[in-house]
C-alpha cells in the first residue's frame, strides 16, 4: 500500500517519526527540521478525516525513565506545526486508553519509545561475552514482539516514516509491521521521499559522480567508503581523517587526530581507488592550531608536515581550491561528513569550500545529495540549505541505503 493511495478517513494511524530533536538544556527545541519532515505524512492523515498516534525516540535513555529526554517537552511544539490538539500520553506501552479516547482530526504523542529496553530489542545490563546472553537475548526478543504488538493495538494501521531509524530493527520500525496486513501499513511520505534521493544516486548516475567524505574517523566509514569505490568517479576524503593517510605514507602529522591501527586500511583504500580507476582526492595542506579550541592560534602548513605541538582541523587553501575544482563539473554529488571542526567558528572554511561547491555544481544541474547529522548542519550554517537537490534526515541509514543494505524499516513494509 503508499500512502497516497490510502484514506484515512475514520482510521487511527499509528506513525513511527523520528522526533528525536536537538533541545537546549532549557528543554527548549533547537533544530525542528526533523518535526518539519514529519508534518506532511500527518497532515494528510489528519485532512483526509483519520487520527494519529505519534510514536518516536528521543536520545539514548537505554531503556530507563529519563524526564531529560521525555517528549513531553515537545507536546507543544507539535500541536502548534499541527494545528490540531495534542495529547499526550506518559506512558508509550499504557496508552490504550488514551488511544481509544482520541477522536479523528486529533494526534496523541507517545512518550519516548526507548524508555522500553524491548524498543530496540537489546538485553540490558548483560554483557556479550556473559555466557547468559544468549538466553537473555532471546527474552528480550520475545518481549519485543509483545512491545510491538502492544504498540499495534492502538490503531488501525500503521505508518513507518522515520528514515533516521530505518537502518535498526526496532519494536517501532519493523517489527510492529508484522501486525498489520499489508493493505494497513506504508511508508510515510518524508520515507518516500528519502528512497527516491537515495535511488537518483544508485540508480541511472550522470556522471561524473563525485563523493565527499569527511568527518573524524575513516574507522566509521569505511563500509560506505570501499562502497563508494565502486560506483564514483571521484572520491574527497577529508575532516580528521586525512591525518590517517599522511601517517600511512610516513608523515608527520603533530596533535592531529589519527587512528593509527587504521593505516593499512588506509593504504587499501588507495590501492582499490588506484584499481578502480577512481579519482581519490585528498588534502595537501591543513589549518593548523596549537589547542583543541576555537581561540587557538592557526597557521596553515602542509598536511603531512605538521610541527610538534599542532593539530589540523581544517583544510588549507591549497586543498580548498582543490576540492572545489574536483566538485566542478559533477552531475552526481554525495556528501557526509564536514571538511573540518565546522563547529568552531575559526575553522569553518573547509566544509565552507566544499559547501559553495556543491551548491554551484547543483545550480549547473547537478542532483547533490547531502545526509549525516554534521554535513546538514553544515549546509544550514552557511544558509545553503535551499540550493542543493536534497538534505537527507538520515545518517547511518542513508549510507546503509547507499551501500545497497536492505533497510528493516522498509522492508518490514515492502518486502517479505
Ligand atoms: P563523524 O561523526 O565521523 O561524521 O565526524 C564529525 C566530526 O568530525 C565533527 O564533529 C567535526 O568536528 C569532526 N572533524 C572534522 N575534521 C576534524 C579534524 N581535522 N580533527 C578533528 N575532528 C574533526
Amino acid at each position: 500500500m503508499t500512502i497516497n493511495e490510502f484514506n484515512f478517513a475514520g482510521k487511527k494511524a499509528i506513525v513511527r517519526v523520528d522526533f528525536n530533536v536537538p533541545l537546549d538544556e532549557n528543554g527548549r527545541i533547537t533544530d525542528d527540521t526533523r518535526i518539519r519532515g514529519a508534518l506532511p505524512t500527518l497532515k494528510k492523515i489528519l485532512a483526509d478525516g483519520g487520527a494519529t498516534i505519534i510514536m518516536s525516540h528521543m536520545g539514548k535513555p537505554k531503556g530507563k525513565v529519563n524526564p531529560k529526554l521525555s517528549l513531553g517537552q515537545i507536546r507543544e511544539a507539535v500541536e502548534k506545526a499541527l494545528g490540531v490538539p495534542v495529547a499526550f500520553a506518559p506512558d508509550c506501552a499504557k496508552a490504550a486508553d488514551a488511544a481509544k479516547a482520541l477522536k479523528m482530526g486529533e494526534a496523541l504523542l507517545l512518550e519516548n519509545l526507548r524508555y522500553y529496553p524491548e524498543e530496540e530489542g537489546k538485553p540490558v545490563g548483560i554483557e556479550k561475552t556473559d555466557p547468559a546472553y544468549d538466553e537473555a537475548k532471546k527474552d528480550m526478543k520475545a518481549s519485543q514482539k509483545e512491545f510491538a504488538k502492544t504498540l499495534a493495538s492502538y490503531a488501525d494501521c500503521y505508518v513507518m516514516d522515520a528514515f533516521g531509524t530505518a537502518h535498526r530493527k526496532h519494536a517501532s520500525t519493523a517489527v510492529i509491521a508484522d501486525y498489520f496486513d499489508a493493505d494497513n501499513k506504508m511508508l510515510g511520505l518524508l520515507m518516500e521521499k528519502e528512497v527516491e534521493a537515495v535511488d537518483n544516486v544508485l540508480s541511472n548516475i550522470k556522471r561524473p559522480f563525485v563523493a565527499i567524505m569527511g568527518g573524524s574517523k575513516v574507522s566509521s566509514k569505511i563500509g560506505i567508503i570501499e562502497n563508494l569505490l565502486g560506483k564514483v568517479d571521484k572520491l574527497i576524503l577529508c575532516g580528521g581523517m586525512t591525518y590517517t593517510f599522511m601517517k600511512a605514507h610516513g608523515g608527520e602529522i603533530g596533535n592531529s587526530i589519527v587512528e593509527l591501527d587504521k593505516l593499512d586500511v588506509a593504504l587499501g583504500v588507495e590501492e582499490l581507488a588506484k584499481k578502480n580507476g577512481v579519482e581519490l582526492v585528498l588534502g595537501e595542506d591543513s589549518v593548523v592550531a596549537d589547542s583543541f579550541s576555537n581561540d587557538a592560534k592557526t597557521q596553515v602548513c602542509p598536511s603531512n608536515a605538521i610541527p610538534a605541538g599542532w593539530e589540523g582541523l581544517d583544510a588549507g587553501p591549497i586543498t580548498r581550491e582543490k576540492f572545489a575544482a574536483a566538485i566542478k563539473g559533477a552531475k552526481t554529488i554525495l556528501w557526509n561528513g564536514p571538511a573540518g571542526v565546522f563547529e568552531f567558528d575559526n575553522f569553518t572554511a573547509g566544509s565552507k569550500a566544499v559547501a559553495d561547491a556543491i551548491a554551484q555544481a547543483t545550480a549547473e544541474g547537478a542532483f547533490s545529495l547531502i545526509g549525516g547529522g554534521d554535513s546538514v548542519a553544515c549546509i544550514n550554517k552557511f544558509g545553503l540549505a535551499d540550493q542543493v537537490s536534497y538534505i537527507s534526515t538520515g545518517g547511518g541509514a542513508l549510507l546503509e541505503a547507499i551501500e545497497g543494505k536492505e533497510l528493516p524499516g522498509i522492508a518490514a513494509i515492502k518486502g517479505k
